[in-house]
């Protein structure tokens, strides 16, 4: 099993670690477009997705990431990684790789003194609650037909969602010590 995680910018190697805690045979940074090749899955990570974006183009990942995504690659965002892959994002200047049918609000909580930690209940996870960290995070505005809901903050707030073989977290579960949405991935998404 080979899981890439985009290391152009953001919180990469928390999830190579917990990778690696978790067996998979050296999960490897992502820099360069032919580095997809071979790979069953990617993570894209938290940290600024205006950046992200841009980075992606500069190294020309963007239109292959998007089409390999649209053929069944498998693709978890968080964070950032959650922009990145909505169809819709207030208050971003970059057009998004528009692959799953999410509106998303960037920065919905506020600025970074408005981050948070909460306990999140995560019924694909199993009865314990998530502790989840948000970190100036987005938040899942509207979910298209084929969108599963995976969570939600007590106002309603959609914050975790999949789409056939794409996940979407809007918190960071790399910067917690529970890897259960690393297992989640790995069992769910990646077929070898
Ligand atoms: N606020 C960032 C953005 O808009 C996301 C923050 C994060 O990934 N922790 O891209």
């Amino acid at each position: 099993m080979k899981i890439g995680v985009l290391a152009l910018q953001g919180a990469f190697i928390e999830h190579i670690r917990i990778l690696q805690q978790l067996g998979v045979s050296s999960p490897l940074p992502i820099r360069l477009p032919a580095q997809f090749k071979g790979l069953d899955g990617l993570i894209i990570p938290g940290g600024e997705s205006s950046t992200l974006l841009k980075l992606m183009h500069s190294f020309e990942m963007f239109n292959v990431l998007r089409e390999l995504i649209l053929k069944g690659f498998p693709i978890w965002g968080t964070c950032a990684g959650l922009i990145v892959m909505g169809k819709t994002s207030s208050n971003n200047d970059e057009a998004t790789l528009a692959v799953m049918d999410i509106a998303v609000k960037r920065n919905a909580f506020g600025r970074q003194i408005d981050s948070f930690e909460t306990d999140l209940d995560i019924p694909i996870l199993g009865a314990s609650p998530f502790k989840a960290v948000f970190i100036r995070a987005p938040a899942i505005t509207k979910a298209g037909a084929k969108v599963e809901v995976l969570a939600k903050l007590s106002d309603g707030t959609i914050i975790a969602a999949r789409q056939e073989k794409m996940l979407a977290t809007a918190f960071h579960p790399e910067l917690s010590n529970d890897f259960r949405v690393h297992q989640y991935f790995i069992s769910e998404f990646i077929t070898k």
